[in-house]
């Protein structure tokens, strides 16, 4: 029987989740429930430097806002508990003296400074210091060392770090996104695995813990593709079975942006949030933008991210969470980055803005007028939101789309009057009011027959008699179907507006 398959998204809470690691999260999701497996979220912070306050509730927050659940995990727990890798501590020792007994790792005594100063050799030949098979035996370790020094070193308790002893070979890889990853491993370094001060690096823990974990696939960020061969090898050192890996294209900045990695900095020049929400710096207090904030919907942010960098293959661009389940496929993952687009992001937003229930826009747009003290009949709302929410992408811009609705204008643009309002104008909206006040019927339809037959009676054009009434109701040349917003007005408040804009005009 083929094993379950089980993935995990493993973050380090070094800040607030970028979008690109949302990504990662997502596909994982998706590739997991696409096979029945399991989806895991284990937090590695074992960078106590980097660690910063806030940001784990934070990626907790952020995946439960866009429905990205899952199975096992830190505010979860599961049958592997401990997930956050600084309650793991005690496990990788262990798995660190393992390796050494087997001779693939080995103790390095270098101090910081004398790495330094190799480093800078180096440099000053035009050269980058590499720590591995070609200079290992002229550094402080097991190779330079005697054991009894070693030893002493050890017990004198001298700081210390476990490298990984890289062979020299050439590896082939097998990643499936990439395909087949040749890797020339003289080239790369002896990594450190582990600490003196008890503290594994990402490399070991991260082995170590997919291990235990049984993870079955390692579903990640390309900035990792160049950790693989150290991953693989580290694996047979253990004498483990490795789980396949799939790496995911970058997020580039937008198009004509250059080809790097979409920053935050893109963001903040052209106005747009990189973090799914609003993150308020620990430190600094400096408030990043988030979608959720801005107003975003989360299955709009989800479907754009399921789609960059992925092609489901099919002509359609809308897709509920279980669609994207049933087409994911890693093959159809690209490798080329993908260029990050705001538009389409709206794009998406406004498409599913239209898919929601009116009712729940009904209800959010009510509480919204009741912050600004205004109230207003179920019914009514009902009729100016299916009118506008056409134009509407965010929730937010249901306001701006219909305050003159609920707020008569108080001063009328002054372009648009300067233009519109001629010699017989004054007459015309006389006459109007009459016309309104005459209706017997309030549909949009009976509105509009009444008021063209007057037009037409009276030999005038549309251009005279249209943009006033606009103007007269809303205060400007914006707007929907004005026989709908006298529909929705009534006739008492379509009068009341038409003679301010009269007495308006007298005052000029
Ligand atoms: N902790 C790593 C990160 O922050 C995880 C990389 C991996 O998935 O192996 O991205």
């Amino acid at each position: 029987m083929a094993k379950k398959v089980r993935v995990r998204f493993a973050p380090s809470p070094t800040g607030p989740l970028h979008i690109g690691g949302l990504r990662t999260a997502l596909f994982n999701y998706l590739f997991a429930k696409k096979h029945g497996g399991d989806f895991l979220l284990r937090i590695e912070d074992t960078d106590q430097v980097r660690y910063v306050e806030g940001a784990e509730d934070y990626i907790m927050e952020a995946l439960a806002w866009c429905g990205i659940t899952y199975d096992e995990g830190v505010g979860k727990g599961g049958e592997h508990a401990p997930y956050r890798q600084s309650e793991r501590k005690a496990i990788y020792a262990e798995y660190a003296q393992m390796l050494l007994d087997k001779g693939d790792a080995y103790y390095a005594f270098d101090t910081a400074e004398e790495l330094d100063a190799q480093r800078k050799n180096y440099e000053q030949h035009g050269e980058t210091f590499i720590y591995n098979w070609h200079n290992r035996q002229n550094l402080t370790n097991s190779f330079s060392l005697s054991p009894e020094e070693v030893k002493e070193r050890l017990q004198r308790g001298d700081a210390y770090v476990v490298r990984f002893k890289m062979p020299q070979e050439t590896l082939t890889l097998h990643d499936l996104i990439r395909g087949e990853v040749v890797v020339d491993t003289k080239l790369l370094d002896d990594k450190v695995l582990f600490k003196s001060d008890g503290m594994p690096t990402y490399h070991l823990a991260n082995i170590v813990d997919d291990h235990l974990m049984e993870i079955t696939h390692v579903i990640r960020g390309e900035e990792w593709l160049p950790s693989m061969a150290l991953h693989v090898l580290m694996y047979r050192a253990f004498g483990w079975d490795a789980p396949q890996f799939a790496h995911l294209p970058l997020i580039l900045k937008p198009a004509g942006m250059g080809n790097g990695k979409l920053s935050k900095r893109d963001g903040d020049k052209m106005g747009f949030p990189v973090f799914p929400l609003e993150w308020v710096d620990p430190v600094t207090k400096n408030i990043s933008k988030g979608y959720r904030e801005d107003g975003y919907l989360p299955e709009a942010l989800v479907n754009f991210l399921a789609l960059l960098g992925w092609n489901p293959g099919v002509d359609q661009e809308l897709f509920s969470v279980e669609e994207l389940i049933a087409l994911f496929d890693l093959e159809k993952v690209n490798k080329a980055g993908a260029h990050f687009d705001i538009e389409k992001i709206k794009w998406f937003n406004h498409q599913y803005l239209q898919k929601m229930p009116l009712i729940t826009l009904v209800e959010n747009f009510s509480s919204v007028l009741a912050g600004k003290e205004i109230s207003a009949s179920k019914e009514s709302l009902t009729q100016i939101v299916t009118l506008i929410r056409e134009r509407a992408t965010f929730l937010t811009d249901f306001w701006e789309l219909s305050h003159f609705f609920f707020v008569a204008p108080h001063s009328y643009e002054a372009k648009a009057f300067k233009k519109q309002w001629k010699e017989n104008s004054a007459e015309i909206v006389n006459s109007l009011i009459g016309v309104v006040d005459s209706l017997t019927d309030l549909t949009p339809a009976h509105i509009e027959s009444q008021i063209k037959d007057f037009i037409t009676k009276h030999n005038l054009g549309l251009g005279q008699v249209m943009p006033l009434i606009r103007l007269a109701l809303v205060g400007e040349m914006k707007g929907p179907d004005v026989f709908s917003i006298i529909s929705i007005l009534g006739k008492e408040q379509t009068i009341l507006r038409l003679q301010n804009l009269i007495q308006y005009a007298k005052e000029q």
